[in-house]
């Protein structure tokens, strides 16, 4: 069937809802659906389903199906009826079904005419409710059903704008309206002692109509308990806990997860049987930045010239440069230090944890001694490691992956670079602008696949510029030594290719660590996509142990790990007061090549995907002042809005500190501010951060008020004419 458009589906409306009132009127229903009609036709009504059974039936099942379908107020008057005409029995049939199958045709005309329009105009705001509706939308419908105080129609009405299924509904309507029903055709049959309609239903009645309702969802709280009992059945609960908290892992997640514990004052023990700082500070985003930054200034030196310089030559001392990165790591140090975190109150050791039970956790110390620890709560930061894929070969020749690129002293002549992902980016381009000759393979059709196909071009492009030789839709099938040579086999279009190189990084993504710290023994599940399983409280199974950062995902991202670190901690101290839902409305990321790539919210073709409509705006940066002087005009910033608003629905700028310039539109978007306010905020010139507001600017013009500015015009005209 072709789908209407909107201003078709509307018109609909409008014309469905005149064809009904006017048949309200027109037959009088107002006056036939009443106690006293009913009554007093009574007898008449009978003896038509006397003479003609089937025939009164039918009659009678298609307008019921007809009133409730339409939200004809009369439902209870023609349940009455039934009772009345056909007695108890064969009336809870034919109500049972007419008015179940009026509900649904009821539903499908909402759901039909209005549903998308009313998903797609609030749909992100919906997204809790469409969440809530597919888990348990089942329990809210029965207790709608059974309470029958709640208007038939409108829950016909509301539940067609979400989610649910027709066959569900269908089926929830018609077991949750059975009880209701009951009592209305019961009624029916005693009509001559009913006076009015609110006799059916006494205070009494409707009170245990209104437990009934409930009872589904008491079931649910009961079920829950003792889900919850069973699951930590197996494990004896001690009397009293050692700690309100033990945190494994001393990485973003971990760190952040101590401290806030610390200052609320709790007792909380940071584990980490490695690095201080985890991944980000010893092998990611700390060593990461600082060889951009030799990488960058690599960069400037070869396009000294463009900026007045003469005879600038420069070569990588790659040892010194290593040694730098080195430095950068031993300076941050101290910010993520056990001395640091013992004076904000956290007790830190330094072991391998395994969780024993939901309780306890079993420390191994570096000098081998073991303690086992009591805790109330359980916080899981353990982080992901390279992921390596079982290429052939590839194992025997050796690989570097991010967590030993950083050991290189030498600079590798020729580099491949596995994976297009940021991480893959960022060092390819760095290695090739320190001087190695680096091949980048990517098995998709593009380098950093999350991005728009424009912007991932853009970074192709630059990564090109730099010398590196990207070879995207390209699978690494195998890895060949011969002696001292090492190739990397790779296949295109069925056709194999061979690549020599010294060395191979493998960044093809990064693996949760989820082994050898008791999730199994535990029997706690994963994702399909590795990481541990929590609930929107980031609970686990056993709801006093948490997991948050790599291991827990959706996420990759330092910032996003101490993010849920919050949600993880005042859950597990506070949860008996109050719980909060982690809440990934608005994050934001930055890939670090030159030039960045930062985005908050949707991109182009996500929006797209989901089917949320949009319009673009963009600011190109060759049209900025500091950008023309500062020669790094490359780039621009786009901004995806609500069609005809100025709310902002996604963000993505490519240019030079396109990750900073991100932070306005980040705190735009989490509080609610449109473009609008952008451009009414005064921002320095000659700043990049201008681009911003002219982004806002152009979105401005382009919703300009025509008509105004057309009467503006011509007031203009008058003014000069007027002497
Ligand atoms: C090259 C690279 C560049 C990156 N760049 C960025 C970037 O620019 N921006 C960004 O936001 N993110 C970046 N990331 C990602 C970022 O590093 C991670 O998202 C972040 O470190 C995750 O923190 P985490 O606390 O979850 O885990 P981790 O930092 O991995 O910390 C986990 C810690 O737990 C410890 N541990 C594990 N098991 C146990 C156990 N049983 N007992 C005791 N200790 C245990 C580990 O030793 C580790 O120290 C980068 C990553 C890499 C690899």
């Amino acid at each position: 069937m072709t789908k209407l458009k909107l201003w078709q589906r509307w018109i609909l409306v409008a014309a469905a809802v005149a064809l009904l009132i006017w048949a309200y009127v027109a037959f009088d229903l107002g006056r036939l659906l009443t106690l006293e009609h009913l009554k007093s036709s009574r007898d008449q009504l009978q003896g038509l389903f006397a003479e003609q059974p089937a025939l009164t039936l039918g009659i009678y099942f298609a307008v019921y199906v007809i009133a409730t379908a339409a939200s004809f107020p009369g439902a209870v008057i023609l349940t009455l009826a039934a009772g009345a005409l056909f007695g108890f029995w064969l009336g809870l049939l034919v109500v049972s079904f007419a008015s179940s199958l009026g509900a649904l045709l009821a539903f499908l005309v909402a759901r039909y005419l209005l549903r998308d329009t009313v998903q797609r105009r609030f749909g992100r705001t919906l997204t809790p409710i469409n969440e809530g509706i597919a888990r348990d939308g089942v329990f809210y419908l029965l207790t709608l059903r059974l309470v029958p105080v709640f208007p038939f129609w409108l829950i016909n009405l509301v539940m067609g704008l979400t989610p649910i299924s027709a066959t569900r509904y269908y089926l929830t309507s018609q077991v949750g309206m059975l009880p209701g029903t009951a009592v209305f055709i019961l009624a029916g049959t005693q009509l001559a002692s009913i006076e009015s309609v609110g006799d059916v239903l006494s205070p009494g009645l409707l009170a245990s109509l209104v437990l009934l309702g409930l009872f589904p969802l008491v079931a649910k709280v009961v079920v829950n308990a003792l889900k919850h009992k069973k699951t930590y059945a197996r494990w004896p609960k001690p009397k009293s806990f050692d700690r309100n908290l033990v945190v494994i892992g001393a990485g973003a997640g971990g760190l952040v997860t101590a401290y806030i514990a610390a200052a609320v004052k709790a007792k909380v023990i940071l584990i980490e049987g490695h690095k201080m700082g985890g991944d980000c500070l010893n092998y990611g985003c700390v060593p990461s930045k600082a060889l951009i930054r030799s990488a960058k200034l690599s960069k400037q030196l070869k396009d000294a010239e463009q900026f007045g310089f003469k005879d600038v030559t420069g070569t990588a001392d790659f040892s010194a440069v290593m040694e730098r990165v080195r430095a950068v790591i031993q300076q941050i140090e101290p910010h993520d230090s056990i001395e640091r975190y013992t004076s904000l109150g956290v007790e830190v050791l330094q072991g391998h944890a395994v969780m024993t039970s939901p309780w306890h956790v079993r420390i191994t110390l570096q000098d081998g001694s073991q303690q086992t620890l009591s805790t109330r709560n359980i916080v899981i930061a353990t982080g992901a490691r390279p992921f390596v894929p079982p290429i052939p070969g590839l194992k025997d020749a050796g690989y570097l992956t991010s967590d030993t690129v950083w050991n290189l002293t030498t600079l590798p002549p020729r580099m491949v670079v596995l994976g297009g992902g940021p991480i893959g980016c960022e060092l390819a381009q760095s290695f090739a602008r320190l001087g190695s000759a680096v091949t980048q393979v990517e098995m998709a059709p593009h380098l950093m696949v999350r991005e728009d196909p424009e912007v991932s071009e853009l970074v192709r492009l630059s990564l090109i510029h730099d010398g590196v030789d990207v070879l995207v839709g390209h699978e690494a099938i195998r890895v060949e030594t011969h002696g001292d040579q090492k190739v990397l086999v790779v296949r295109h279009d069925l056709e194999e290719k061979s690549i020599p190189f010294d060395d191979i990084l493998v960044a093809v993504g990064r693996s949760p660590r989820v082994t050898g710290f008791g999730l199994e023994e535990l029997g706690i599940d994963l994702t399909p996509r590795g990481t541990v399983q929590t609930n929107e409280y980031l609970q686990t199974l056993y709801p006093n142990i948490y997991a948050v950062g790599d291991v827990a995902g959706p996420f990759q991202l330092t910032h996003t790990a101490a993010h849920q670190a919050w949600y993880a901690t005042v859950n597990a101290l506070f949860g008996q007061f109050k719980r909060f839902k982690v809440d990934y409305a608005v994050i934001p990321w930055t890939t670090f090549t030159d030039p960045e790539v930062a985005r908050v919210g949707l991109s182009e073709s996500e929006a797209t995907a989901a089917k949320v409509p949009f319009e673009v705006t963009r600011f190109e940066l060759n049209e900025l002042d500091r950008a023309i002087a500062d020669g790094s005009t490359t780039g621009f910033v786009k901004v995806l809005t609500v069609p005809g608003k100025d709310k902002i629905l996604g963000v993505t700028i490519v240019g030079e500190h396109a990750g900073d310039l991100l932070a306005e539109f980040v705190l735009a978007m989490r509080h609610g501010l449109g473009l609008n306010k952008i451009l009414g905020t005064i921002h320095t010139y000659p700043t990049l951060a201008e681009a911003n507001k002219y982004a806002a600017g152009a979105w401005k013009r382009a919703h300009a008020p025509k008509r105004v500015l057309a009467w503006l015009e011509k007031l203009h005209r008058f003014n000069r004419k007027a002497a």
